[in-house]
């Protein structure tokens, strides 16, 4: 079958994986992650998470994902050695982050990642990644859209994710998150939206109009309580969704099976009707239509001629898929990431019969433990 598409992910917060849990997202960024990220990430945690992000996903059978952190140009790295493809963008926020001296400094990094990978690799497509419209002002997200439109860059945004976003948006400008983003000319060109759990029933229609690439992401919006993405209204009203993790310190896992599980029960279970969101929707919204979202439809999602070669082996084998009457819901309500056998990207073997060809695990594994070691001692330290 085609690979998975993991449309938002933050990989290399694999190292953060657990080190705050139960929190509401303000609490949880403002007071946990922001500060630990300020402390802990450099070039080094970077290129150990990623790669530890980047096997897990490898693993799990995601051949693309759209990522968004700090230090954009070594993540690029990885993912041109992994094999895997990627959407590749600096985070900016105008507050000092890891990889910045101050908050201006911050502000010019993502320009200047896609320049230096602007056709450097064809797995690697380096793209905006503004954080969100609480961390950067109308000012800077417009100026943000001149400049990937300059390069023809996509762009990719936290977008009407919790109710306090909205509710900042319309304290400080009047307008709910997507008008706002609308009214600035913020989404006069691809735009992929991470999460878009709160969107009016007016701005439904307008990331219908623009094509705005909705990445839905359940287990987040769960685990932090943002709430329940609209979902079935957005497909309805013709809008491209597709399907994420988020990263894995709110999730804590990358496993894109287990977003299909749950962006189908989420539905189910909110609007008491268990024939929404069918297994072969969330299958498409994991593969075709994730593609779509993000823009690289007739090139990845889909096994036909003329496509990259970008695709996974299942097995059936493991006694959690017996009987099998159906392939489908097998995929979705049954297969796990350790159910996955092979992934070939772009033509390539990056797992043989759970086999790793491209990263050494024994390796990432030693290095993240060491890593994640150090930054528990710190924490603890502080703490006391
Ligand atoms: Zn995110």
């Amino acid at each position: 079958m085609p690979g998975l598409v993991n449309g938002h992910s933050h990989a290399a917060m694999t190292l953060l994986r657990g080190v705050a849990d139960d929190l509401a997202l303000m609490d949880w960024l403002n007071n946990y992650i922001f500060p630990a990220e300020v402390e802990f990430v450099d070039a080094e945690f970077v290129r150990i998470g990623t790669e530890l992000a980047c096997w897990e996903m490898i693993r799990g059978g995601t051949t693309t994902f759209v990522d968004m952190y700090y230090y954009p140009d070594v993540i690029a790295e990885v993912v041109e050695d992994c094999g895997l493809r990627a959407y590749v963008s600096a985070t900016v926020i105008d507050q000092r982050s890891p990889d910045a001296e101050n908050a201006s400094d911050s502000l010019v990094k993502g320009a200047g990642f896609v320049e230096r990978w602007q056709g450097r690799s064809s797995r690697i497509t380096p793209i905006y990644g503004p954080h969100a419209n609480y961390t950067l002002n109308a000012e800077q997200l417009a100026a943000t859209r001149a400049a990937a439109n300059r390069y023809g860059a996509p762009i990719s945004i936290h977008m009407s994710e919790s109710p306090f976003e909205v509710q900042y948006s319309k304290d400080t400008y009047g307008m709910t998150s997507i008008e706002l983003l609308e009214s600035i000319g913020f989404l006069d060109g691809p735009t992929i939206g991470a999460h878009v759990v709160w969107p009016t029933d007016r701005e439904i229609p307008i990331l219908a109009e623009r094509k705005v690439g909705v990445i839905h992401n359940p287990t987040s919006n769960m685990k932090i309580a943002s709430g329940i993405a609209p979902v079935t209204a957005m497909l309805a009203a013709g809008v491209r969704v597709g399907l994420g993790t988020d990263g894995a310190a709110s999730n804590n896992d990358l496993d894109m099976w287990e977003e299909m599980r749950l962006a189908s029960f989420l539905q189910k279970v909110e609007q008491m009707n268990p024939e929404v969101l069918s297994a072969s929707t969330v299958l498409t919204m994991a593969t075709r239509g994730g593609a779509a979202a993000i823009g690289l439809e007739g090139e990845v999602g889909e096994l036909r001629p003329g496509l990259r070669a970008d695709l996974i082996q299942v097995a059936f084998d493991d006694v959690h898929h017996v009987p099998l009457y159906d392939v489908v819901s097998h995929l979705v309500y049954v297969t796990d990431e350790q159910d996955v056998a092979s992934v070939v990207v772009d033509g390539r073997l990056l797992m043989r019969e759970g086999n790793l060809l491209t990263l050494d695990t024994d390796r990432v594994a030693a290095e993240a433990r060491e890593l994640a070691g150090r930054i528990k001692a710190a924490l603890e330290e502080r703490n006391q």
